[in-house]
């Protein structure tokens, strides 16, 4: 395969690798005075599926490595499998998804620091958190994503945000938010839960939505609620795994689950409960007729853009602030001493937690070849097979779930992409659910929590 000089990264002022001992610093560690770096040092921004991911690989393969990862939340939590929760399935609590970040540094030797990251100085090469200044050779960003609400509503006041996002929790970011959500429909009486996906542009997780648009409906029904779940969308049913959740839907809940594919959001008034939004008739329609709806719960899930740590480090960002990235690299497209991986990237993958491991495993080799001099080709092993499983649990009792996998492969115009394929499965009895995929959900989750964890 065709290399060019770009493919051999240097690394400036490499020293003699000395053995770094890992530390684990204290909550309250300052650090006055930034540190050297002996050309080893590795510096992670972000403890999620790619961070977790990156750390280990990078110690697992060369221990001689000074890798630190940052993170300003004190507790791991997953998001993947969580829509479960909500759907209240057996065995699944809070305990499922949360993680001790001192587990895996301890096990593998790197050093996690509990704090936030609030600059990058990619001249100094250096890192500005809640806890002090800290030198890096090469900086890992693995942030994550945030929410948008401006850009779909742009007259809405700070204050009308916070009121939203605090009634409507979004529960796409790891935390409080699917908590709240999960007591809100704990304590729901009869009446509507509304569900509304991110209207547009790229989002975390394409079938989260509507696997909890599943799980909310078992939940509902099992606790006897009397109540719509009701989807408010703009993809006109053209949405992932859309076929097969449709059939789910139907088979499953359907007195419960009302979907509406052709609307848009007005305002919610989180005092009254109630929602106004536009329905279209037909894509030609550009008027629409003017609904209200009251709920008892509504998760409203904003427009999605990229974590902002991508723009502190100043590099070159699509419109929503994603890395753009250099080839088929992890590398970013403007500094090739800074990676990207998980969701803040540009590359044409699904965003998702496998997708996030599958770029920390790609990234570490590509970094350790940047560090040990050598030629790295960022197309080899492509195309992907099934590089990225995603399973959406669709039925509580009893448990069926449908499944995705993607193929990954070098885009001719130049960006990793995702190709999709939704199967039968065989014990499917010609529907796209089984318990089969249900129990290989089951299973995919613990790999991949033991895949960060142990
Ligand atoms: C409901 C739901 C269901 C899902 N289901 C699946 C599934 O079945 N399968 C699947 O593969 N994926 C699934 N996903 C998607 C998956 O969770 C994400 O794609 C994955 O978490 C992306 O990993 P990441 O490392 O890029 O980001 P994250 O996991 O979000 O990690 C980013 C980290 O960076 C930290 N951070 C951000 N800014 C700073 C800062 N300034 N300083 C310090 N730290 C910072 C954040 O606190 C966070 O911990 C699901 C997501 C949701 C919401």
């Amino acid at each position: 395969m065709a290399m060019n000089r770009r493919d051999t990264f240097k690394l400036a002022g490499i020293s003699a690798a000395g053995v770094v001992l890992p530390r684990v610093a204290s909550a309250d560690e300052k650090q006055t005075e930034v540190k050297k770096t002996n050309g080893r040092s590795v510096v992670i921004i972000g403890a999620g599926f790619a961070g977790l991911a990156m750390a280990k690989t990078l110690r697992k393969k060369d221990n001689t490595l000074d890798v630190m990862v940052i993170e300003k939340n004190s507790i791991f939590m997953a998001c993947p499998f969580s829509n479960t929760l909500l759907g209240g399935l057996e065995g699944v609590s809070l305990d499922t998804f949360v993680g001790d970040y001192y587990q895996p540094s301890e096990k593998y030797g790197y050093t996690f620091m509990h704090g936030e990251v609030t600059a990058i100085n990619r001249e100094a090469r250096t890192v500005t958190t809640t806890k002090g200044v800290l030198a890096y050779d090469i900086l890992v960003l693995s942030p994550g994503i945030a929410y948008d609400y401006t850009k779909q509503f742009p007259k809405w006041s700070a204050q009308k945000v916070r009121e939203v996002a605090q009634a409507c929790p979004a529960a796409l970011m790891p935390g409080n938010e699917h908590i709240a959500l999960k007591r809100q429909l704990n304590n729901m009486d009869d009446g509507n839960v509304v569900i509304i996906p991110p209207a547009k542009g790229k989002y975390r997780c394409p079938p989260a939505p509507y696997e909890r648009t599943a799980m909310v409906a078992n939940f509902m029904k099992n606790e006897g609620i009397k109540g719509k779940v009701i989807v408010l969308d703009t993809r006109a049913g053209k949405f992932a795994k859309g076929k097969a959740f449709k059939e789910s839907w139907e088979d499953l809940f359907p007195d419960i689950i009302e979907y509406k594919g052709l609307t848009e959001i007005i305002d919610i008034d989180t005092a009254a409960k109630t929602l106004r939004y536009k329905a279209f008739e037909n894509a030609d329609d550009t008027v629409g007729t003017e609904q209200t709806v009251k709920y008892e719960v509504c998760n409203f899930m904003p427009i999605n853009k990229c974590s902002p740590v991508i723009k502190m480090a100043g590099i070159k960002t699509d419109d929503a602030g994603y890395a753009l990235m250099d080839g088929y690299s992890f590398r970013s497209k403007t500094d090739s001493n800074i990676y990207v991986c998980g969701d803040a990237v540009t590359h044409a993958l699904p965003p998702s937690a496998q997708t996030a491991i599958w770029s920390a495993h790609r990234a570490a080799g590509q970094i350790l070849d940047q560090i040990n001099r050598k030629v790295n080709d960022p197309r080899a092993g492509l195309p992907a097979k099934a590089a990225n499983v995603c399973y959406s649990m669709v039925g509580g009792k009893p448990e069926e779930a449908i499944m995705v996998t993607h193929t990954f492969f070098a885009d001719p115009n130049g960006v990793l992409r995702g190709k999709g394929h939704v199967p039968k499965p065989q014990d499917g009895n010609g529907k796209f659910r089984s318990k089969s995929a249900a129990q290989a959900a089951r299973a995919w989750f613990r790999g991949v929590m033991r895949e960060l964890f142990t």
